[in-house]
């Protein structure tokens, strides 16, 4: 049985392809906003890439963001379910999911059965998400991507004392204008997040093991500081953009399993 995952997010929308609620055959990532073809895009991709049709899909399910933007799905579910349903089928031992999208931070609490049991969330302030380091990584002309391979040379972080990501920004500016080691300042903007993620996480209460997903995951400049500010270690896959996508795929998986 082979069901579909969508998740379609602020910046990126994602598709996983699995069989029988177990195995990846698929996967494909698109990075446009939400209410745009990037949708249809990543599910052309990973049909393209996986040699099979829409027609052999048992069940779809849209999760995300945008996830009602997506009529053809057979459900539409929240990402904080599908987050922990996608980590708990990778890692099945966590108990707290840090996920950290492009305008968003969660951090999920799971129980001993892998479900959501509690959750936090910040979507009403850039700082700490995404969004925050898409504009820093701007300012310094670096690729999102670069980040951790920076920030892994700082000889001594800049603290970025700024709460606001448009006063960060300033803060960033006049730092390069004083001749700060760009190193030094990724290693800062990478803190500054997992500082603002730590907090949130801590309101939720830490049990561990951790695990961060979404795209910030990816930076191994924020996983490091998060290590740091949480004294945890924090499971990761090179997967971890994928997580909603994939819980999504589990969660059709679940249903078409019932009525099939
Ligand atoms: P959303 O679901 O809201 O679109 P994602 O979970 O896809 O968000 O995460 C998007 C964020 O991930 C971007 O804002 C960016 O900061 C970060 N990101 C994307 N790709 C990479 C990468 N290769 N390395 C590090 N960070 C990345």
């Amino acid at each position: 049985m082979l069901t579909l995952g969508i998740d379609i997010g602020s910046t990126t929308s994602k598709a996983v392809i699995l069989k029988d609620g177990k195995d990846i055959l698929a996967t494909s990532l698109v990075v446009a906003t939400v209410g745009t073809n990037g949708v249809s895009r990543a599910i052309e991709n990973v049909f393209l890439t996986s040699g099979l049709r829409e027609s052999e899909i048992a069940c779809t399910v849209a999760t995300g963001y945008g996830r009602q933007t997506y009529e053809k799905a057979d459900y539409q579910i929240s990402e904080l379910s599908c987050h922990a349903l996608g980590v708990n089928h990778i890692f099945p031992e966590v108990r707290t999911v840090i996920d950290i999208g492009g305008q968003d931070a969660k951090v999920i609490s799971l129980n001993e059965m892998g479900r959501m049991e509690n959750f936090v969330m910040n979507d009403k302030c850039a700082a700490g998400t995404g969004r925050f380091l898409d504009v820093m990584a701007t300012i310094l002309n670096l690729d999102i991507s670069r980040l951790e391979l920076e920030a892994a040379k700082a000889e001594r972080i800049v603290n970025i004392s700024s709460t606001c990501t448009v006063f960060a920004e300033s803060e960033v500016i006049s730092q390069l204008a004083n001749g700060v080691a760009i190193p030094d300042l990724v290693a800062g903007i990478c803190q500054s997040v997992a500082v603002r993620v730590a907090s949130l996480a801590k309101r939720v209460g830490i049990r561990e093991k951790v695990c961060m997903s979404g795209g910030v995951a990816r930076n191994g400049g924020v996983r490091n500081a998060m290590q740091e500010e949480l004294g945890v270690e924090i499971c990761y896959d090179e997967r971890a953009q994928l997580m909603g996508a994939l819980g999504a795929a589990i969660y059709a998986a679940n249903k078409a399993g019932k009525s099939g």
